[in-house]
């Protein structure tokens, strides 16, 4: 029956999409502080996942949270963007 075989396949593809929900939707696919994947995580971490997640700066640039707070903290005055050297400021 149609109606049935179509109900199936919504399941199973909404299951998918759970399973692979951290995946993140960033234009670059790499982070432009440690070089490596969006889908991977910072070089301090594990486990790619919620616990390293990505943040985007008002420029639209998208770091590993992790990585961008390290880049922050290391500059003495206002930390400019890695990618684009605009001020850096978290997007709201
Ligand atoms: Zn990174
Ligand atoms: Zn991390
Ligand atoms: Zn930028």
């Amino acid at each position: 029956m149609v109606t049935s075989s179509y109900f199936c396949y919504f399941l199973v593809h909404c299951r998918w999409h759970a399973v692979s929900s951290w995946t993140w939707d960033a234009q670059d696919e790499t982070c432009g502080i440690c070089r490596m994947a969006f889908d991977g995580c910072c070089p301090d971490c594990k486990l790619p996942g919620d616990d390293c997640p990505l943040i985007w700066g008002a420029c639209n640039h998208a770091f590993h949270l992790h990585c961008i707070l390290k880049w922050v903290n290391s500059q003495s005055a206002q930390a400019h963007c890695p990618m684009c050297r605009r001020e850096w400021q978290f997007k709201e």
